[in-house]
């Protein structure tokens, strides 16, 4: 896994995701070598690279020009620029580029998650394996709500991670933001 402090950031862009949670969506994904995935939202690169890591091919749309900057940036920093395709532009005006792939990871939708949710579970290989990261209560609810809908059985994880600080006095813990992670099975 890589460190936080392994990837470029930018304060114009979210991410990386923290390394624990990296570790528990790569994880749930049961991401194989032969996998190809579609990420929507790759923000800093931090899901983007541990998915191209381990796959065989990635395709990451972000609609921020920063984000498909620093992405590729970090890809380039860490020679895996050759496992990925960036696309910039909002997931649903860019979906008709897509064909199929085996997971489908949402790490941002700026308020369209039922609609991507729709549109691009179509076109997902019979795995049918989506993730969702989400900060915000309305997002976690819209996701599961909106996976029941379309049918699919799910697991919902959500996870307080504090990190311990060594201080001359003792270990003190910073908490990180609570995070969910909803996931087909
Ligand atoms: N997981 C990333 C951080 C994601 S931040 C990391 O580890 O670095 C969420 C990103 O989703 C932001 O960069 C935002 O621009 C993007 N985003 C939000 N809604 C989007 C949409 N509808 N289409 C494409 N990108 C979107």
């Amino acid at each position: 896994m890589l460190k936080d402090s392994d990837f470029i950031s930018s304060s114009k862009v979210p991410g990386p995701t923290k390394e624990e949670i990296r570790c528990l969506v790569m994880c749930k994904s049961n991401v194989k070598s032969t996998d190809t995935v579609l990420e929507i939202g790759c923000g800093t690169g931090g899901l983007t690279l541990e998915f191209a890591r381990r796959c065989e091919k990635v395709y990451s749309i972000d609609k921020n020009h920063d984000a498909i900057s620093l992405t590729s940036q970090n890809l380039k920093k860490h020679f895996l620029d050759d496992k990925v395709d960036l696309i910039e532009g909002d997931a649903l005006s860019i979906i008709n580029q897509i064909d199929s792939f085996d997971i489908l990871m949402i790490g941002g939708s700026g308020g369209d998650l039922s609609e991507i949710l729709e549109k691009f579970s179509e076109k997902i290989s019979n795995k049918k394996k989506i993730i969702i990261t989400a900060i915000l209560i309305e997002t976690k609810t819209e996701a599961i709500n909106t996976l029941k809908k379309l049918g699919f059985e799910i697991e919902v994880v959500e996870v307080n991670i504090a990190r311990g600080h060594i201080l001359n006095r003792g270990t003190m813990m910073f908490a990180e933001n609570p995070i969910a992670i909803i996931y087909t099975v």
